[in-house]
């Protein structure tokens, strides 16, 4: 573990910025070989002055000339796609670290795969899209991929010592997000910034809003079905509003392990990074005493609609996630910018889905197509549909 070297994509957002945290408080014994960000060049150099990184990339010219500026070391500044999948193929580094948002993860992940580096994984919209093809593809190239996710580092946690086999069923805990005790009618009004207000976790945009449609606990169900090869009625989700308890395996003699700790992602980073050891760190722990009480709930899957539809196409499976995955998250990006409404997110993808035949998704073409498909479907989408 000494000899720990990190290529983290995405460095500037929130699992990135954790990700040097724990770097920096746990293993500063290890070496960062490329960091990449894409708007925040000043916080991009800042990191980048810090960790001294071999390779940076930024997504264009522009902000190659502008980071250039700000730092003082000799560095290789790449851009665009090219240049992610280069940071995280072609530099020494031990393990990728994917924190990068979107559908964007799913490239550099094949290339991180490709090249034999191990990767943990932040980037869910890899494995929702496309975890047909990265799974076997990992297995085949002898490399493993590592759950950062909260939920899924807990159930990689109650698997230690037991094998899959064993498993009645998973447990994914949901908080429920910030419309939990709202009616229907006024969440139908809800605003982006009520939405942005997370309840338990301090996240990027588009995870915040996945979080209040529950479409994230949909992806997570499917990110669940790739990393632990479980069919989707062996995953069950459950509101636990404290998040405390972040996940559970149920087992076939009816034992059910839970792994418990603090809102912090900075454990199952770390656990990502030395899984299955553990490192002293100085995190804040658990104070059972201050939590309170545990309490769980059904979802309610009329309030909540875009669960209903990752599971419906989690059953389908093929090429339905990555439509499924597009459409979600070019409409989050209009409802963060007020154009769409809070149901107008669902009601676009439950359309989607009705204007789609599913494809089977066995390379990486097949998603680029179904990706190329939904991007068409927004195109042509009548104004009166867009709201
Ligand atoms: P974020 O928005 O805070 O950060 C995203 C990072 O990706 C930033 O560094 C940004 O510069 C980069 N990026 C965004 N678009 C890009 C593009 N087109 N090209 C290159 N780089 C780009 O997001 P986040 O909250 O850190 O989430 C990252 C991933 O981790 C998501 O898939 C999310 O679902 C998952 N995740 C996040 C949390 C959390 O606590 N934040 C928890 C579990 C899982
Ligand atoms: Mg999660």
């Amino acid at each position: 573990m000494t000899g720990l070297k990190v290529a983290l994509l995405g460095a500037t957002g929130s699992i990135g910025t954790q990700t040097l945290d724990v770097l920096r408080q746990a293993m500063p014994w290890a070496k960062v070989t490329a960091l990449t960000g894409n708007n925040n060049i000043k916080l991009l150099a800042k990191l980048a002055q810090e960790f001294r990184p071999g390779y940076i990339c930024v997504p264009d010219e522009a902000r190659q000339n502008e980071l250039a500026g700000l730092i003082d070391f000799p560095c290789e500044i790449l851009t665009g796609a090219t240049g992610l999948e280069k940071c995280a193929a072609q530099t020494d580094a031990s393990v990728v670290v994917n924190a990068l948002v979107g559908r964007v993860g799913l490239a550099p992940t094949l290339a991180a795969i490709n090249a034999g580096k191990h990767v943990a994984i932040a980037n869910k919209e890899t494995l929702v899209t496309a975890g047909a093809i990265v799974m076997p593809f990992a297995k085949k190239m002898g490399v493993c991929i590592t759950p950062i996710d909260s939920e899924h580092s807990a159930i990689l946690q109650c698997l230690q010592g037991n094998p899959l086999p064993a498993v009645e069923k998973i447990v994914l805990t949901a908080s429920g997000g910030p419309f939990r005790k709202w009616d229907k009618d006024k969440i139908a009004a809800a605003r982006q910034v009520q939405a942005l207000k997370h309840p338990n976790w301090g996240m990027g945009p588009k995870i915040t809003i996945d979080s209040a449609t529950l479409m994230n606990k949909g992806l997570e169900l499917i990110e669940a079905m790739w990393l632990y090869s479980m069919p989707v009625d062996k995953i069950e989700v459950v509101i636990h509003p404290q998040s405390i308890i972040h996940s559970m395996v149920q087992f076939t003699d009816g034992a059910m392990m839970a792994q418990m700790g603090p809102v912090d992602m900075r454990l199952p980073i770390q656990y990502a990074l030395t899984a299955p050891d553990r490192i002293i760190n100085d995190f804040p722990r658990l104070d059972l005493l201050a939590c309170g009480e545990l309490t769980f709930e059904p979802v309610d899957m009329d309030k909540f609609p875009c669960l209903a539809l990752a599971v419906y196409a989690a059953k389908a499976g093929g090429t339905l996630p990555a439509v499924m995955n597009y459409i979600n998250e070019w409409a989050v990006s209009q409802f963060l910018e007020e154009k769409i409404s809070f149901y107008g997110i669902s009601d676009i993808i439950a359309r989607a889905f009705g204007a789609y035949t599913v494809k089977p998704a066995a390379c990486a073409q097949d998603i680029w197509e179904a990706e190329a498909w939904a991007d068409e479907f927004i195109k042509v989408l009548p104004k009166s549909q867009k709201t």
